[in-house]
């Protein structure tokens, strides 16, 4: 066996349905007595539902959290901070909801306990991306890891399907470039092929039935397992330049990347990857553009208003700065596989 670094993540963990009940005793147990819950405004009746359940232990709810973590959002959200004294956030809702938390936690060290409604596994990592200026950067401190996390299947009922798909091929793009960042590990690598298999079984049965309590719990699974203790590589470049500088859905724009991105990396990644393709039927990324049209994902980048002079500045972006990646990066290839994105066409 190679040599390897494994450094487990310090989170708390609660997993089940109905242990978002436990939320109080959760901040007790931090030692905190002045939550101030955070959720985005379509999530705000959950989130004032959550402040009565809270009591004496919140001093208000933030319902301002937006996709991508601009900072003029964290900057009016540490106001309402300062002036209630918070001494802790509680996060509601999905990455959105989270980022805006561990923006606040990354300014202030304030402890997090995190309640994720959708897949993003963003609850998970101390990665931190935020906006400003047109441009997504992200920064990576122990800081920015939420204390607690609580995963309520019950709570993701309510996600539409549509979403589900988008969020759940999300969470499979983290496992896909998990399985070859260079700072894997035996436990990473587990956890993500066993990821990619729990997507893999309840999406389409979440597509079939959106009630279906035991798919909707292996699929928050699945977003747990991607621990995001390892590096990421092209995929997410290219995602953070679409959605930083072209203001893509984030989701979305990770389910159409996906196969492209991993079909990209497939060669020169081919070992690391063989578990994955198995699973996806022996083609990587064939098999993860199957899986996604099957499900009724997004495939193509045309869809969310992309001209095709936008992929030459998406290029230029993508490689100005690159991430580490399997397969050496140059502008050419990267504009060819934008290309075949754009296009929806099924990577070979
Ligand atoms: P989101 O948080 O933006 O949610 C999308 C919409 O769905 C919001 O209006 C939200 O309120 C609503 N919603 C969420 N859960 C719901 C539910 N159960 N029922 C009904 N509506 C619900 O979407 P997302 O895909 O979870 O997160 C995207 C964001 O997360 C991006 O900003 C991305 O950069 C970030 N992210 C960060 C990391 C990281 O490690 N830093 C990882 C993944 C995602």
């Amino acid at each position: 066996m190679k040599s390897f670094t494994y450094s487990g993540s310090p989170a708390r963990i609660l997993f089940g349905s109905g242990r978002s009940a436990e939320l109080n005793a959760a901040v007790e147990a931090l030692g905190c007595r002045r939550a101030l819950v955070l959720a985005t405004p379509h999530q705000k009746a959950d989130a004032e539902a959550l402040f009565e359940r809270l009591g004496a232990l919140s001093v208000g709810v933030f319902a301002g959290a937006v996709m991508h973590t601009p900072v003029d959002v964290t900057e009016a959200a540490l106001k309402i901070v300062r002036e209630t004294e918070a001494d802790c956030v509680v996060s509601l809702g999905g990455g959105s909801t989270t980022g805006l938390g561990k923006a606040i936690a990354y300014r202030t060290d304030l402890p997090q306990v995190v309640i994720p409604t959708t897949y993003a596994g963003s609850e998970v990592t101390p990665i931190l991306g935020q906006t400003e200026g047109g441009r997504k950067t992200t920064v990576r401190n122990a800081s920015i890891l939420p204390e607690v996390v609580i995963y309520d299947p019950d709570l993701t009922l309510s996600l539409p399907v549509g979403m589900s798909v988008t969020s759940g091929l999300n969470a499979m793009a983290h496992a896909v470039e998990g399985l070859y960042a260079r700072d894997r590990n035996p436990v990473s690598t587990l956890m993500a092929l066993d990821g990619l298999r729990a997507f893999k079984e309840s999406l389409p049965l979440l597509v079939k039935s959106p009630d279906n309590a035991a798919a909707r719990a292996e699929a928050l699974y699945g977003a747990w397992l991607w621990l995001g203790t390892v590096g990421m590589a092209l995929h997410h470049k290219i995602c953070h330049t679409l959605g930083g500088s072209f203001d893509t859905p984030h989701a979305e724009t990770h389910a159409v990347m996906l196969p492209h991105t991993a079909a990209f990396n497939a060669e020169a990644a081919q070992a690391e990857l063989a578990a994955a393709a198995d699973l996806f039927g022996g083609s990587i990324g064939g098999g993860l553009w199957d899986l996604a049209k099957s499900i009724g994902a997004p495939l193509s980048l045309k869809d969310f208003g992309l001209v095709e002079a936008d992929l030459d500045r998406a290029a230029d972006i993508a490689t100005e700065n690159p991430y580490w990646n399997p397969r050496p990066i140059d502008r050419a290839s990267i504009r060819i596989l934008l290309q075949k994105a754009w296009e929806g066409v099924r990577p070979d």
